[in-house]
């Protein structure tokens, strides 16, 4: 069956809204348009029951209740949120914070903001194929943390990251735990207890929903956590978040969760077998691809190889029909390597061979066989331009070799 171009591999990035979730919008972009804040008419009762319909479904997904979720526009405001409110409302407790070096800017740049008013921030190294050590989590902490951040699954290397252990020492120290969940939420199982999770940041368009709708679980009991507002207004969200409430956003990102919900396991079972026929598939047609990453605690769609002797960007270009990234999608507009492959300990020039394959529920076996001969096709042309690949075919060790006759 000949394949439909172009081929969508980008599913970190962004995902298609799924047909269901638009069509449970639609009505309330047109007939039930009311504000979810209207408390004396019918188009109000109207858009406030979906949202509050939609609450209970993501709720569901994550084992919260309802009332411990908070309506943002997406993940980087409820990362802003969960980190700078902790941080404001803990102030008198302590002003240390913890996080990795692999997180979303959102976390990293919120915790720069907060190093700069004054609080301390340790930011954990990660072993070779991407993951916390827990006992690095363990020696960090000191009676001055009051927040330990930690992302569920990195969005370039789709590590999943051991939360549940992290979340148990947080506990035994009384320290608050948040986590960027969004690649995760909706891809693997997730919920806040067995986590252990405090606070966790979650977006829709990352699982199928619409763009520019996310939310902050925030827990209610043993801890209550607080809060300080970042948004001043009306008041919505009890308080947490003022603004209007997206409710076709809402009403989408609750029916994407109960979609996830109900395809997660043969989903993820059928992603883990594409990713490896991707990977079976690169390496029968290629010699030095390297894998960055976990090989098994990783997202099922995830797969990032470096192909070694081929400019990430110029092989990009050259697969023109396919949608794929090199590093995060959020950082592509520069050139620097990867922040996140460079905290691996992967050199500079092996970053920036590395491409980022994220593969999603439209994605069929035809496709990976495609993509994989594309690869081979592209890879093949620009490493026959390659004097360093022709030098490494010859068995010059290019680590040791001499480059100047002085
Ligand atoms: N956190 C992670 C891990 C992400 O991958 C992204 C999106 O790329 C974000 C946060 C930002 O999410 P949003 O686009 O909803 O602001």
């Amino acid at each position: 069956m000949a394949v439909k171009l172009p081929i969508y591999m980008d599913h970190h990035a962004t995902t298609p809204v799924a047909p269901e979730v638009f069509e449970a919008m639609r009505p309330y972009f047109l007939e039930r348009f009311g504000n979810a804040a209207s408390r004396n008419h019918a188009f109000g009762w109207a858009a406030e029951s979906a949202v509050e319909a939609a609450r209970s479904q993501i709720a569901l997904l994550i084992g919260c209740k309802p009332v411990e979720l908070v309506f943002t526009s997406g993940a980087t405001e409820s990362d802003n949120l969960a980190i700078k409110g902790v941080a404001q409302a803990y102030r008198e407790k302590g002003t240390h914070i913890i996080t990795s070096q692999i997180e979303h800017h959102a976390v990293l740049d919120s915790c720069k903001r907060l190093q700069k008013d004054g609080f301390q921030v340790t930011s954990l190294p990660v072993s070779r194929d991407g993951r916390v050590d827990p006992a690095d989590v363990a020696k960090a902490l000191t009676p001055k943390t009051i927040l330990v951040s930690i992302m569920l699954a990195n969005n370039e290397i789709g590590t999943v990251q051991p939360l549940a252990e992290i979340g148990r020492l947080c506990k035994e120290r009384g320290v608050l735990f948040h986590s960027d969940a969004v690649q995760g939420v909706g891809k693997i199982p997730v919920n806040v207890d067995a986590l252990g999770l405090d606070l966790m940041s979650l977006t829709a368009h990352k699982l199928y929903g619409p763009k520019g709708v996310g939310a902050l679980y925030v827990r209610m009991g043993k801890p209550r956590v607080k809060l300080v507002a970042q948004m001043d207004g009306g008041g919505h969200e009890k308080g947490r978040r003022s603004g209007t409430l997206n409710v076709p956003g809402i009403v989408g990102f609750g029916k994407a969760c109960e979609l996830a919900g109900q395809l997660m396991a043969g989903e993820a079972a059928r992603l883990t077998a594409l990713r490896e026929r991707l990977w079976a598939g690169i390496r029968a047609r290629l010699d030095h691809a390297h894998l960055n990453g976990h090989p098994t605690l990783r997202l099922p769609g995830n797969l990032n190889v470096s192909f070694e002797y081929v400019e990430g960007e110029s092989l990009l270009m050259s697969l023109k029909d396919v949608a794929v990234s090199s590093g995060s999608a959020c950082t592509s507009a520069s050139l620097e390597p990867s922040y996140v492959l460079k905290a691996l300990g992967i050199g500079e020039a092996l970053a920036h061979t590395s491409i980022r394959f994220g593969l999603g529920r439209g994605n069929t076996e035809e496709e990976v066989d495609y993509v994989c001969d594309r690869l081979a096709e592209q890879v093949t042309r620009l490493r026959a331009m390659s004097p360093l690949y022709e030098m490494a075919q010859d068995g010059v060790d290019l680590n040791t070799a001499q480059w100047s006759l002085h």
